[in-house]
């Protein structure tokens, strides 16, 4: 041990999460994973209860043709979909694998985010409760509980509504506000939340619709301390982190994995 001052990461390996099974470093090993991933994923989603009729879409960029990404078919629940189901779009919104319906805002939405962050593999959305009903309020999250502050000074407000995003200027517009952080509230809408990984976006899908159902809890009840910039940049590093994101998903993707093997058709 040394007394030299630690980088501010350090702290993150204290939870010693441990390492991640590698994987084959192949397009198609790349590309299997991605897709058994996204398929858990909406499952996962289903059983936290984020599915409400038709909306929602997760993406996955395809690892070899990075214009294209990975989507549920239009119209299934998600409880239901298997590895088999997922569809392939190109850059232009076409579909050039899989023999179901996409869905229009899926393409608007998610093609402009994939295009202006490289470093984003998937993307989540779906219309949830908690989320919506914060984002009617047209403010941020604040940092009042750890795992909230995995979204302090990392998510931003859309502050604009114009009914189903059909079209990709309103896509762009969202892309653009974005920047460089994590996840969008997008207000009379729902929420929006990137990763790294499929696990990454996941992840921080079911954390920020959490974050949303705990402040109002907490303001429905009274007023919450709002935690200091130190601590809350600290429970961002912590809380905040892909690794955290990374291992937190896949106890619940393995869950899905041993009961529903189907979802790898
Ligand atoms: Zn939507």
């Amino acid at each position: 041990m040394t007394n030299e001052p630690q980088a501010p990461e350090a702290d993150v390996a204290l939870l010693d999460l441990g390492e991640l099974p590698e994987r084959e470093n192949s397009y198609e090993a790349e590309r299997q994973h991605r897709k058994q991933q996204l398929a858990a994923a909406f499952r996962i989603f289903a059983k936290f209860g984020f599915d409400e009729g038709i909306a929602g879409h997760i993406t996955a960029r395809d690892p070899e043709f990075a214009d294209h990404f990975w989507v549920n078919p239009f119209a299934v629940h998600f409880s239901r979909i298997k590895v088999s189901d997922l569809l392939l779009l190109d850059g232009e919104g076409k579909i050039v694998e899989g023999k179901l319906r996409t869905n229009k805002a899926a393409f608007s939405i998610h093609s402009t985010i994939h295009e202006a962050r490289p470093d984003v593999v998937a993307v989540a959305h779906a219309h949830t409760l908690h989320g919506r009903a914060w984002s009617t309020l047209s403010k941020k999250l604040d940092p009042i509980i750890q795992e909230s502050c995995a979204f302090y000074n990392d998510h931003v407000l859309f502050d604009e509504y114009k009914g189903l995003v059909l079209e990709r200027d309103e896509g762009e517009r969202i892309a653009a506000l974005l920047g460089k952080n994590k996840a969008a509230i997008l207000r009379h809408h729902g929420l929006l939340t990137t990763g790294g990984s499929v696990e990454e976006a996941a992840w921080w899908f079911i954390a920020m619709e959490r974050a949303c159902q705990m402040q109002l809890m907490a303001e429905a009840a009274g007023t919450p301390r709002i935690m200091s910039d130190e601590e809350a940049e600290m429970a961002h590093r912590q809380f905040g982190n892909a690794n955290m994101a990374r291992h937190s998903f896949r106890i619940l993707a393995d869950q899905i994995f041993e009961n529903e093997p189907e979802v790898l058709n």
